[in-house]
């Protein structure tokens, strides 16, 4: 099975307390669409403007992505620009340009509708809606979200809550979006708005699963002595995750595949922020991601 990843695509410039990089490869899509990759065929759905580097282009190709969905409009292409503070858990937005995004409408080629699993990685949640619009009964749809979306469209995210099988995003947001301080609250919450599973990522100390009947699975973060930036991580995570749920047959996505999806898109996020943009990512093996995964098992006692 395949995952169809549609997301942002962006050139980012992050800066840390250690080094500055610009112009570097970003976006939701293209972290998620690369992670999902090692473990299913991906269809990508994006936009850039024509200043897209072509290296950006190739090194997406290397994979087996199918850039078919991919749009190169007239302008440039959306830009975020990022600085980390201290322990790197503090992240000022510096500035957004969206340029082609602006008027992005995510249109989904036609053979690319009956992808069964479906990772709407963080744009507006119209445009979410917009790409649901066009699938063909979908078989697990995954949304993840951000801040800004919960601030400016709610509604909407709230509508597309009880389309979506499974929602993901961090603590912050799940406390802003329930109003609820409390984490265990806020996730059982969240499933009442709809999705059959909630997922919340607490950056370096791992994320919570919420599912039907109150089952509950907290999952730790593999531990990293050193990071050298954390863009990226929640996108890589749900890529992993999607790519994952894509790889397995079966026709329930059960809690217990679902933990194994935790795992599998834990273990790809620790390798995303050992380095900037996805400069890891593209030198890894499959022979990687295996040891670190036995690794991670073995220290979290997980079966
Ligand atoms: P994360 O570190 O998981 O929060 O994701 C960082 C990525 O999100 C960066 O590569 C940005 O290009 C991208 N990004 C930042 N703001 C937005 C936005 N408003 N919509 C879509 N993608 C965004």
């Amino acid at each position: 099975m395949s995952v169809l990843v549609v997301g942002s695509i962006a050139l980012d410039d992050v800066k840390t307390p250690q080094a500055e990089e610009k112009n570097l490869l970003g976006g939701s899509a293209s972290y998620g669409a690369f992670a999902a990759s090692f473990f299913s065929p991906v269809n990508l759905v994006g936009i850039v403007g024509n200043d897209f580097p072509k290296a950006h282009v190739e090194l997406l190709k290397s994979r087996p992505i199918d850039l078919s969905g991919l749009k190169v409009a007239d302008g440039e292409t959306f830009r975020w620009s990022g600085e980390y503070f201290g322990d790197l858990n503090t992240r000022e937005t510096r500035s957004v340009a969206l340029n082609v995004f602006e008027s992005f409408r995510p249109t989904i080629p036609e053979n690319f509708r009956p992808t069964p699993i479906v990772l709407l990685a963080n744009i507006a949640p119209d445009l979410q809606h917009l790409v649901l619009d066009q699938m063909r009964q979908p078989r697990f749809v995954i949304a993840d979200t951000m801040d800004l979306w919960i601030e400016i469209a709610k509604d909407r995210l709230l509508e597309l809550l009880a389309r979506v099988h499974m929602l993901i995003l961090n603590d912050g947001e799940a406390r802003q979006l329930t109003g609820e301080t409390n984490l265990i609250r806020a996730g059982r919450k969240l499933r009442e708005y709809g999705p059959r599973f909630v997922a919340v990522k607490k950056g370096e100390h791992g994320c919570l699963l919420f599912g039907e009947g109150g089952q509950f699975f907290a999952c730790p973060a593999y531990p990293l002595e050193e990071i050298r930036d954390p863009t990226g991580a929640g996108d890589t995570f749900a890529g992993g995750l999607a790519g994952f749920l894509a790889g397995q047959s079966g026709a329930e996505v059960s809690f217990d595949t679902l933990r194994q999806a935790i795992l599998h898109g834990s273990v790809l996020a620790s390798f995303d922020v050992e380095d900037f943009s996805l400069e890891r990512l593209k030198a890894l093996s499959k022979d990687d991601i295996a040891s670190r995964l036995e690794d991670f098992r073995r220290l979290s006692a997980f079966d």
